[in-house]
């Protein structure tokens, strides 16, 4: 006996109605991308390392702890990409001419996470990235479109929209300089982890998912009092224009999300379950990356959804079953190439499967069985007298016809 093989931790497969799911959620998703004028592109899964390295930011724990990262025989070290908007920079660097940049991806990002539900090593996201526009009409538009994409698979009033402003770096860094001296009189209180970022990068700490970290944070100096007029200007018309169009939101002014290369607008779709993995979307602006990972330095903003969290919350409308199906039912396979059956019945718009029995009342209860709108029968009989019996089996009709005059087409409707 062999051992079974079993799935790498942490991943998992997707088949039966989970796919069905995914399929639905990619389809609205391109629809949506299409009618705003995206683009699509396919990144690669492999990327350097060192693009996440400068992008992502070396202390986020994407990048310290969770990277798929491998020396490609001895050369340069390379990883499965753990997000995708680091690639489409990448490309956006070599490639932005002027003018809007508007692309749409989606596939599988890799993190070495402690699995759970909802928390996979291997997900799938779907991404929307606009590079190359500095005005927060684009903030709206992308947050515009999660909003409607999220209603159009049925998930209204089961998500809530948090948004905050996190300034330009500078403002950040200022900001991070106060943060720093609050909590290094609390430094012992805080947990290891928010005690190591504490020297490195201390507005992480504000991400921080552990309770007693989030009580002393909650006291701590807030980053909007260190945004400038013109920071806050920009937040006000990402507001208003959020506002005029119905989008409902929260500010929530912790809100800074887990990668370092975000300036301006943040935010994160989330259910109202009381569970760490209840952000279903995230991203904002992120006008500092390019830079990071190039000589060039171009505007950009996007989000990223977890489309095995989606798939955990819809379900796919019940759509009625146009395609008839039709079960090619014989007593003998030899038939099947006398009569070229699959070249007849592949040329019509119908779902069908090829059975062989020798006991014929088999063959009919395997259609019955599998709810078959018709069953095209080849018995022993039939063949003799080269001919095909056709039954509706909802009703209840069949007809006995010569192969030579059978028109399938005719039959199946
Ligand atoms: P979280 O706080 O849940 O770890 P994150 O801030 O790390 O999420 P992002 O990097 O912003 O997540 O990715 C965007 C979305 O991708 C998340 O909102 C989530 O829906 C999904 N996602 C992130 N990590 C995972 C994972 N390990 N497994 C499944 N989905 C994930
Ligand atoms: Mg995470």
């Amino acid at each position: 006996m062999k051992n079974n093989i079993n799935l790498v931790k942490g991943t998992h497969d997707l088949v039966g109605s989970d796919l069905e799911k995914y399929n639905y959620i990619l389809e609205n998703f391109k629809n949506i991308s299409d009618k705003f004028s995206f683009k699509e592109i396919i990144t690669p899964i492999i990327e350097q390392e060192e693009l996440f390295v400068r992008g992502v930011g070396e202390m986020t724990d994407i990048v310290s702890k969770e990277m798929y990262t491998f020396f490609d025989q001895g050369e340069k070290k390379i990883c499965l990409r753990p997000e995708a908007t680091s690639g489409i920079a990448r490309f956006a660097a070599a490639n932005y001419e002027s003018g809007f940049m508007k692309l749409f991806t989606y596939g599988p990002m890799f993190r070495r996470e402690r699995p759970q539900k909802g928390r996979y090593r291997q997900f799938n996201q779907i991404n929307i990235e606009i590079i190359g526009d500095e005005s927060f009409y684009s903030d709206f538009e992308v947050i515009y479109i999660a909003y409607n994409l999220l209603e159009s698979i049925g998930l209204k009033n089961k998500f809530k929209l948090l948004i905050n402003s996190i300034g330009t770096k500078e403002e950040q860094i200022n900001y991070s300089k106060s943060l720093y001296e609050f909590l290094k009189l609390k430094k012992d209180q805080l947990s290891e982890v928010s005690q190591q970022r504490l020297e490195k990068n201390t507005l992480r700490i504000l991400d921080s998912k552990d309770l007693n970290d989030q009580l002393i944070i909650n006291t701590a100096p807030r980053l909007k009092e260190f945004l400038s007029i013109k920071s806050l200007d920009f937040y006000k018309g990402v507001k208003e224009l959020l506002n005029s169009h119905g989008v409902e939101f929260i500010e929530d002014d912790l809100l800074v999300r887990g990668l370092d290369y975000y300036s301006h607008t943040a935010f994160e779709f989330q259910t109202y379950e009381d569970k760490r993995q209840n952000t279903i979307l995230a991203g904002g602006r992120y006008d500092d990356l390019i830079s990071l990972i190039s000589s060039r330095n171009i505007p950009g903003i996007g989000w990223a959804a977890g489309i095995e969290r989606l798939i955990d919350l819809v379900s796919i409308p019940e759509k009625p079953i146009i395609k008839k199906s039709i079960l090619i039912a014989v007593q003998n396979l030899n038939y099947i190439s006398e009569y070229k059956l699959i070249n007849i019945v592949s040329k019509l718009d119908v779902r069908f499967e090829v059975k062989s029995n020798n006991n014929i009342k088999k063959l009919f209860t395997y259609a019955d069985k599998n709810n078959y709108d018709f069953i095209a029968l080849v018995g022993e009989e039939e063949f003799s007298s080269s001919s095909i019996v056709i039954k509706n089996l909802k009703l209840k009709e069949q007809k006995k016809i010569l192969i030579k005059d059978l028109d399938l087409s005719n039959e199946i409707r």
